[in-house]
């Protein structure tokens, strides 16, 4: 879980965790090693083994997913790809360029 700056749609706090599918998944994988480990033992072995699978199958479904520390609700972000400026000045001068080789032929 890490501080975000999304905005929940229910409350409109700003105080808010995303999930971190990766650290899910290990978290699972480390929850099927101790249910291995203590699988001699009836029902606990079994329930750390059943835990950890949904953990590790859920951890990809989970990303871009935020809960609101607030009122506790969940829902998925869309993905914001920010655009750095230099990239679009660079877009712009190739397209310029493209527009004058166009005009020269
Ligand atoms: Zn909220």
């Amino acid at each position: 879980m890490k501080e975000s700056d999304y905005i929940c749609p229910g409350c409109k706090s700003s105080v808010t965790n995303q999930f971190r599918p990766t650290f899910i998944a290990a978290s699972g994988m480390l929850l099927i090693g101790i249910g291995a480990w203590t699988f001699y033992i009836p029902v606990v072995g079994l329930v750390f083994i059943i835990l950890g699978t949904v953990m590790v199958v859920a951890s990809p479904f989970l990303k871009d997913v935020h809960i609101c520390k607030e009122c506790r609700k969940i829902w998925r972000i869309k993905p914001v790809t920010k655009v750095s400026p230099s990239k679009i000045i660079n877009f712009m001068e190739r397209s310029q360029k493209y527009k004058k080789n166009n005009e020269n032929k």
